[in-house]
């Protein structure tokens, strides 16, 4: 059986209804109780009222039970907006806000504001009579939205990247053609539901009707755990941020000889060392290495490369991939020339696969997104070269960074610093060695009369309670003025220069 992402309905293709489609947190789930589950969830949404594509909220972690409620928003023809738990409360309420949802279907035990209209939990619905209806409706009812991801946003409210249909039917038919995956695959999953990566493993693995592995937070952080895991349930796909394999590199147990079931390791979402492509091919000489770059705003990937050794050795730069099937990247420079490596150009994506925008974003869109010849396309801010047909990534053009494949906007981090009373001015500096960036420390400059010692825990409150704990500061520092460069800027290094060279106690 699959369930095909495109059409929203179950297919039988292999009368295998017992093969396994996804091993939650939380138990397995055959794929003809996986297909009842989601059809009773359907039913149950349906009845509610919801105007035709209405985003719904699905909050969870790594139940099987969070993929039956995507699985059923998409048979309805609702966007999900995925709200992982690492999201506080505070956010999914701005998100809530932004989105205008009215149903929230709930796989953990925090309980929400009773001005929501509708909470789906445990498979009971909890009405709100009082709380008014969300506006949230769709504009383009013609395509429906499958799905809205929530990043970090630079003024500090999140933006939330709507993906159609026809831009994940066109990213699944190059997944489908391309990357070699067969419905016997069993999908490996690390990364969160809110983190686009992990649209890779959900609509592979319920398109091409494969099995989808889960791995809650805790079980990762466990090497043995997370390998036994793997092992147990034939794992042959895995997909994560090269910095989660690269935490696994220290595990003598992860070897193609250990897991022999692993036959592909495919990474997006921030730069793939050469050392860690180096480490993988050698601890499992059957496997290929699979590097993919590409923003959420451009469904999940937009170029796939398979690293070999003989790349390896050819190239000083790790490559990021040929550009997928049906789509076009650019790299022009500002003056419009054709980028190089000593001047590279900001990336350009353009097909079926962009995004129709940012919700209720119209600035913001018209910033980021384009038309070129009638297709999207959407400016990424990276910046990048092509050499021999490939495209090699060097970087950004503004504040976004990547903590661990996590994308964060430091202006986020700083306008919620700003919020708090006490905070005269406030910036989050990433401390990086090379290019990679190993924390993030928030520098404040305290308005007069303000306690220290108070302000420190108001922040630390006010972060906890705002921001997903990935981009909470690692230190916060105060300082009296904020040193400024010779352009009249934040001098930024000085900052983390001053950081360096604190006092230790
Ligand atoms: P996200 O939207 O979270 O997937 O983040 C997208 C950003 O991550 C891109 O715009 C790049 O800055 C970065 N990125 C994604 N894939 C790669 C890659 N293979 N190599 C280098 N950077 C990457």
């Amino acid at each position: 059986m699959r369930f095909d992402i495109v059409s929203g309905q179950f297919e039988e293709t292999d009368g295998a209804p017992d093969k396994p489609a996804v091993i939650g947190s939380d138990g397995v789930l055959s794929w003809s109780v996986f297909k009842t589950r989601c059809e009773s969830l359907a039913a149950m949404i349906s009845v509610l009222g919801l105007p035709a594509g209405h985003p719904i909220i699905v909050r969870g972690h790594k139940e099987a039970e969070m993929v039956c409620a995507m699985t059923a928003c998409m048979m309805l023809g609702h966007p999900y907006i995925p709200l992982d738990v690492v999201v506080p409360m505070d956010r999914v309420m701005r998100i809530r806000a932004i989105t205008g949802s009215s149903l929230i279907i709930d796989h953990t035990d925090e309980g929400f504001a009773n001005d929501v209209p509708f909470v789906i939990q445990r498979g009971m619905v909890r009405r709100n009579a009082a709380a008014a209806m969300g506006a949230g409706v769709p504009d383009r009812p013609s395509d429906p939205i499958r799905y809205i991801i929530f990043t970090s946003g630079s003024t500090g409210e999140p933006k939330g990247v709507r993906i159609t249909r026809e831009a994940a039917g066109a990213f699944l038919e190059w997944m489908v053609n391309d990357f070699g995956f067969t419905s016997d695959d069993v999908f490996i999953n690390q990364a969160p539901f809110s983190f686009d990566l992990s649209v890779y493993e959900l609509f592979t693995s319920l398109h091409s009707g494969a099995t989808l592995l889960l791995n809650d937070a805790e079980t990762a952080k466990d090497s043995r755990r997370f390998l036994d895991r793997v092992k147990e349930h034939g794992g042959s796909v895995w997909v994560s941020t090269p910095t989660f394999a690269y935490l696994y590199l220290t595990e003598p147990s992860f070897t193609g000889a250990e897991l022999p079931s692993i036959h592909s390791f495919l990474f997006c979402g921030e730069a793939l060392p050469k050392m860690t492509a180096q480490r993988l091919l050698h601890r499992f000489p059957n496997a290929r290495v699979l590097n993919t770059y590409g923003p959420t705003e451009a469904t999940v990937a937009t170029s796939l490369i398979d690293v070999t050794r003989d790349m390896l050795a050819n190239y000083t730069d790790m490559p990021v991939g040929r550009p997928k099937r049906d789509s076009i990247i650019r790299t022009r420079t500002d003056d419009g020339n054709v980028a190089t490596k000593e001047a590279p150009g900001e990336i350009e994506i353009i097909g079926d696969h962009v995004s129709i925008g940012y919700l209720n974003n119209n600035e913001l869109n018209a910033e980021k997104f384009f038309v070129d010849e009638g297709q999207r396309g959407f400016r990424t801010g990276d910046y990048g070269w092509f050499q021999d047909g490939i495209l090699f990534f060097n970087g950004r053009r503004d504040e976004q960074v990547k903590l661990n494949g996590f994308r964060i906007e430091l202006g986020d981090i700083g306008a919620q610093m700003l919020l708090v009373p006490g905070v005269a001015d406030a910036i989050a500096v990433p401390l990086k060695s090379g290019d990679v960036v190993k924390r993030i420390v928030g520098f404040v400059r305290p308005a007069p009369g303000a306690d220290a010692a108070g302000l420190q825990a108001l922040i630390a409150t006010h972060l906890e309670r705002s921001l997903p704990a990935y981009m909470i500061p690692a230190d916060l520092m105060f300082v009296e003025a904020f040193p400024v460069n010779s352009s009249h800027k934040t001098d930024r290094k000085a900052l983390i220069d001053l950081y360096i060279k604190r006092p230790r106690v």
